[in-house]
């Protein structure tokens, strides 16, 4: 393993220590576009000291299946900061996704994606915009919780946490204070999910009072993702979830025309990990021809995570020097904006005899001017009141008449459970349901205590339950032959109804 100190001295820095990173150089154009970024960090006087990891292909096919060494892990843990050249993932099965186990096994919980327009540079339908994504990226469906529970009914957890929110949300406003953004758009589909995405969007309101200088609003993911990708200048931050976060910046990247130009950054409490959002081009690895902005603005969103901003401006406002002189790679070279079509290391070269200029035609790099750091405090859970109310037991039954297994659970008294409801799909089918529901072999059956209301129009009452009640509902379930294939409990927390009613209940 090689280390050295790329440069002691900065403006900002003089006397304080070089900080440490892990750099990995990846593979197909990684290697490329890595030395192209050091080259530039190294003139700006950025005062990091790389010490070189391997990731990626040949660890994969050295028979590691995660991609990544222990020696490694050991690095990132001692040097906390990462910058990440893309990596190839081998074709076939059993390899398992490295950047998916990084920001698992660190804690990445924020993925922070910046995409300004570029134009008339990088063709654009909308020069004027410049948006961050802040997405979580630790949640969600993508907790990988799947499971088959019967033959025709797959299904995967969306698990959502309020110190997942709390920390995201918090994330989200801290940026939009420190790099002095104006607005915060929180997308979500609480319409639908009121319990999942109704606890961030509850979040979200809570934690916006905390700063009333920032604009805050809310826009259902469906409508917000489309008012996104028609008119992306009226958005500043946007914080989401993880499936819509990670759909939302590919929109973003998109139609800022700068896919291969723009960065990312996964922040945790303790590591961060600096990125181009590519892949590593392996149609084009080895010819020093790709462009290295986006490894490029990663670093520079690295810079600013450590504290040195005025080196992260410095790059940044060269690189913007660079593209409005028309030095450009092929990727966005073109007759008309373009002076000159350079190579990968030319290209780094012109930033670095641009270093100190500022941009003419964009807005210059001030994250200088920042208001300090961005704090995440630790999270306290309040003590809450939890009262357990009935459960959820779903059934594999291969019947298609929603009579004849409700009929038969009726009769079923356990410990004065009773059926309430069943549902398929999540549409109540008895009682009184619809001919025309179509029904899997997936049924939720709701078993209450048997003083709870049935169909009187007004909202449900529930009584407390004990557990005890539920395993001998179960026995007895087992025991008349019905196939319980999970069951999940139904609870309130001081006061508040912990789950959702069938619809139609
Ligand atoms: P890709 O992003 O590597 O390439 C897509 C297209 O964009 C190619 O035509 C490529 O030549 C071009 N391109 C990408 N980056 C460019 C750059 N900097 N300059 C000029 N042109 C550029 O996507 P892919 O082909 O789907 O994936 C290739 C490999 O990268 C796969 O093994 C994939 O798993 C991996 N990948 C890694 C990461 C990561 O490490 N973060 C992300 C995405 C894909």
């Amino acid at each position: 393993m090689k280390s050295s100190v790329l440069h002691q001295k900065s403006n900002e820095n003089l006397n304080e220590t070089a900080v440490k990173v892990a750099v990995a150089k990846g593979d197909g154009i990684g290697p490329e576009i890595m030395d192209a970024t050091l080259k530039i960090l190294e003139a700006a006087g950025a005062n990091i000291e790389p010490e070189y990891i391997q990731l990626g292909e040949q660890v994969y096919l050295s028979g590691n299946s995660a991609g990544i060494a222990k020696e490694t892990w050991e690095i990132i843990n001692k040097n906390k900061i990462i910058l990440k050249a893309p990596i190839t993932t081998p074709q076939g099965k059993g390899y398992k996704s490295l950047n998916v186990t990084l920001r698992k096994s660190l804690g990445l919980f924020a993925n922070v994606r910046p995409v300004s327009a570029l134009y008339p540079y990088v063709e654009t339908n909308f020069p004027q915009m410049d948006v961050v994504v802040i997405r979580e990226n630790e949640e969600d469906l993508y907790a990988g919780i799947e499971h088959q529970q019967t033959q025709d009914v797959v299904q995967c957890l969306k698990l959502i946490t309020r110190p997942g929110c709390e920390k995201i949300v918090r994330y989200a406003f801290e940026y939009a204070r420190v790099y002095g953004r104006k607005k915060v758009t929180c997308m979500v589909k609480d319409n639908i999910m009121k319990l999942t995405d109704g606890l961030f969007h509850q979040v979200f309101d809570e934690i916006a009072t905390e700063y009333p200088e920032i604009q805050n609003e809310t826009q259902i993911i469906d409508i917000g993702a489309a008012r996104l990708a028609a008119n992306p200048e009226n958005y500043d931050v946007v914080v989401t979830s993880n499936l819509y976060g990670d759909i939302v910046s590919d929109i973003v990247a998109e139609i800022a025309g700068s896919v291969g130009m723009a960065g990312s950054a996964n922040i945790g409490t303790n590591v961060a990990m600096f990125e181009a959002i590519h892949g590593s081009a392996p149609d084009i690895a080895g010819q020093n021809i790709a462009n290295p902005s986006g490894l490029i603005n990663a670093a520079i969103s690295m810079l600013a995570h450590v504290g040195q901003t005025v080196i992260a401006d410095k790059i940044k406002n060269a690189w913007l020097a660079t593209i409005e002189a028309g030095f450009h790679t092929a990727d966005i070279y073109g007759e008309d904006n373009s002076v000159k079509k350079v190579s990968t290391s030319e290209f780094a070269d012109e930033i670095i005899s641009r270093l100190g200029e500022k941009p003419k035609h964009f807005v210059g790099s001030n994250m200088s001017k920042g208001k300090g750091k961005i704090e995440i405090p630790e999270y306290t859970r309040k003590s809450e009141n939890k009262v357990l109310l009935g459960v959820d037991v779903f059934i594999d039954w291969k019947g298609n008449d929603p009579e004849e297994i409700g009929q038969a659970l009726s009769k079923i008294n356990a410990f004065k459970l009773k059926l309430k409801m069943i549902t398929n799909r999540g549409v109540k089918v008895f009682p009184e349901g619809m001919k025309e529901t179509y029904c899997t072999d997936h049924w939720r059956c709701r078993f209450v205590a048997k003083s709870a209301e049935i169909n009187t129009g007004e909202a449900p009452v529930y009584t407390p339950i004990n557990f005890e009640q539920i395993v001998a509902l179960l026995s007895k379930l087992h025991t008349k032959g019905f196939d319980v294939i999970k069951t999940e409990n139904l609870y309130e927390f001081d006061g508040k109804r912990g789950f959702s009613l069938g619809q139609g209940e």
